[in-house]
């Protein structure tokens, strides 16, 4: 048996992963031989702006996009905020409405909260049991006042991805721009911005084994935005503040590595997922898969299971060392139900037993395994003394 004192079994890389040793690498001169502000004039400060130029093309060859395309933000709620309130503030004068869906992530829809207060009208489009946007009904949500339509590629609780191409036809069909939080699913879907039809797109480092606090938008050449951060002309002026240079080196680097074999990669990590969703299923009666079945992200597995609470499971499992969560990082601090298992249409007391196990590059099948022995257990000892569990879903004592 492996020792799991040594190391957790860590199955929540959804939250954050960790960061690729070669990114490491990459980054270390730029924290101490080239500290040089890439602003400065003399030929020192050349390898830094040198550094931040190279991972902008990186991060636009990813994409399929042009270097002048991409700006760094300090992360992905960053990028999704500035997307958002950017093209809100620019496109005031033509209309004042905005498109996305109930189960963004809060960096979406805190901040279309917020600009409701300002007197903008937001559409929460609903999804259906698996977790899917109708594009059927982003047409019939869209007005003559309507500026951005905003729909994450894959959703970081349960995984669905969504038909993004769809929905973006549909935005531009009637003149409508695009945003996708593609924070969940770079590295994971492939992406093309122009085949895809994207005009803004966010992402975040450490969500693909890069460094934490760094992060990117794609804005389509001739997207009118305003600036989120006013100050100094760096990033051509759209977003001011001396660069995060060896964080921006790290982001470049390690989205290189994520997209370089996204096929080989999701054939791997969906095959254990695989093997971990077949074997929940089959051991722990009263559970059900949520999320899309075919159509999420190769390393996402989110369950419900009935009569127990999420917050339970996840100090259980921790004292057996596994990394896991409920909901989202931020609902399982609130003890809120996730705002998008409710939206699938998950009851309540379904929504609290939720837990999600999100797969990564250093797991292995042995970490399956160990999962596999120790969630059912789990699972019974919780139903044992819960009182939502009726007797005849009691599983019988065990000595
Ligand atoms: C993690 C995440 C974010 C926020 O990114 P940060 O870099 O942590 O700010 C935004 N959207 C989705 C879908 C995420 O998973």
């Amino acid at each position: 048996m492996n020792d799991k004192d040594q190391r957790p079994v860590y199955m929540d890389h959804a939250a954050t992963t960790f960061m690729r040793p070669e990114v490491l690498a990459a980054m270390a001169p730029y924290f101490s031989r080239y500290f040089g502000n890439p602003s400065s004039l003399y030929r020192f400060a050349r390898e830094s702006r040198k550094g931040v130029e190279e991972a902008r093309m990186q991060v636009a060859t990813a994409l399929g996009a042009e270097p002048e395309e991409i700006s760094f933000t300090a992360g992905g709620s960053e990028a999704d905020n500035w997307a958002i309130t950017g093209v809100a503030s620019a496109l005031r004068k033509k209309g004042d409405h905005i498109i996305t869906t109930a189960i963004e992530h809060h960096a979406v829809l805190h901040t279309c909260e917020a600009l409701e207060k300002q007197g903008y009208r937001v559409t929460y489009l609903p999804v259906d049991g698996d977790g899917r946007v109708d594009p059927g009904d982003v047409r019939d949500a869209i007005t003559d006042r309507t500026i951005l339509v905003s729909v994450m590629t894959a959703n970081n609780e349960i995984g669905t991805v969504q038909p993004i191409t769809e929905i973006g036809r549909v935005a531009h069909a009637h003149g409508v721009l695009f945003h996708t939080d593609a924070v969940q699913a770079v590295g994971a879907v492939p992406i093309d911005v122009d085949a895809l039809g994207i005009d803004l797109l966010s992402l975040s480092g450490h969500k693909f084994y890069g460094p934490k606090g760094t992060g990117a938008l794609y804005i389509r050449r001739g997207t009118r935005i305003e600036s989120l951060i006013h100050g100094g002309g760096q990033e051509r002026g759209r977003r001011a503040g001396t660069e995060n240079v060896p964080g921006i080196v790290g982001l470049g680097r390690a989205i290189e590595l994520a997209t370089a074999d996204i096929e080989g990669h999701n054939r791997r990590i969906a095959a254990m997922r695989d093997r971990l969703v077949r074997g929940v299923l089959g051991s722990i009666p009263d559970t059900r898969l949520n999320g899309h079945p075919k159509q999420r992200l190769p390393n996402n597995a989110n369950f419900s299971f009935r009569y127990v609470e999420g917050e339970s499971i996840l100090l259980l499992l921790d004292a057996h060392g596994i990394c896991a969560s409920t909901g989202s990082a931020c609902s399982s601090a609130s003890l809120e139900p996730s705002h998008v298992l409710l939206a699938t249409g998950l009851p309540h007391e379904e929504a609290h037993g939720s837990l999600r196990l999100t797969l990564g590059d250093a797991n292995t099948e042995d970490d399956v395994d160990y999962v596999l022995e120790v969630l059912p257990e789990v699972i019974g000892r919780l139903r044992q003394i819960s009182p939502l569990t009726p007797a005849c879903a009691r599983m019988p004592e065990v000595e």
